[in-house]
């Protein structure tokens, strides 16, 4: 079955090569039959509000919402994380408020809006990934049931509800697949 990449808007064909390059068979996702028969889903970086905007305007948030509700494995990066947010700090964005977080859109500071980071991800052994972090948002709060799976500056950068995985860094612009295959093989089931 496919995995589906949203395709509104951002950076969903770096996704869609990652993916592939993992083996998968990709689907972008414009509309909510493209939904239909999805295995998992990758939400892109890109602009937030525009995404959200683009969502809304078609028939796919709520569709979009139930989906992963119900179980969909979503893997959200960078804005990803901010459509999947319950809470926007100091913004009204309106977002799927699916995973218990509370998050602040760029966040990271003016003078670091694009960086990079060798981040040490437990889970996908000793080698440090290379982290891209383009205008992130950051993670201010976690609830109890969200489990933190790396850390940059003393914040969340890459956690986990349940089926969904986010991370505020973009594995897709670096060669790394390991991010893509951990949620290929064990966010998905
Ligand atoms: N700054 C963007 C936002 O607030 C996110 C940036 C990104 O996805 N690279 O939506």
């Amino acid at each position: 079955m496919p995995v589906g990449v949203l395709a509104m808007q951002g950076a969903f064909r770096e996704h869609r090569l990652a993916l592939e390059r993992c083996g998968a068979a990709v689907r972008e996702v414009r509309t909510r039959g493209d939904l239909e028969g999805l295995d998992a889903l990758v939400i892109p970086g890109g602009e937030s509000t525009a995404i959200s905007l683009l969502l809304r305007r078609g028939e796919l948030f709520d569709a979009l919402r139930e989906r992963i509700a119900s179980g969909l494995a979503t893997y959200g990066t960078c804005a990803g994380v901010i459509l999947l947010a319950k809470e926007v700090l100091g913004n009204g964005l309106k977002t799927l408020g699916l995973m218990d977080l509370a998050v602040r859109r760029n966040a990271y500071g003016r003078q670091v809006d694009s960086f990079e980071v060798s981040l040490t991800i437990p889970l996908l052994g000793p080698e440090p990934f290379r982290a891209v972090f383009i205008r992130a948002p950051r993670i201010e709060r976690v609830g109890s049931g969200v489990e933190v799976l790396a850390m940059y500056d003393g914040r969340p950068v890459l956690v986990r509800q349940g089926n969904c995985l986010v991370s505020c860094f973009h594995p897709e612009l670096t060669a790394d697949l390991r991010l893509h295959r951990y949620f290929l093989e064990n966010v998905l089931q």
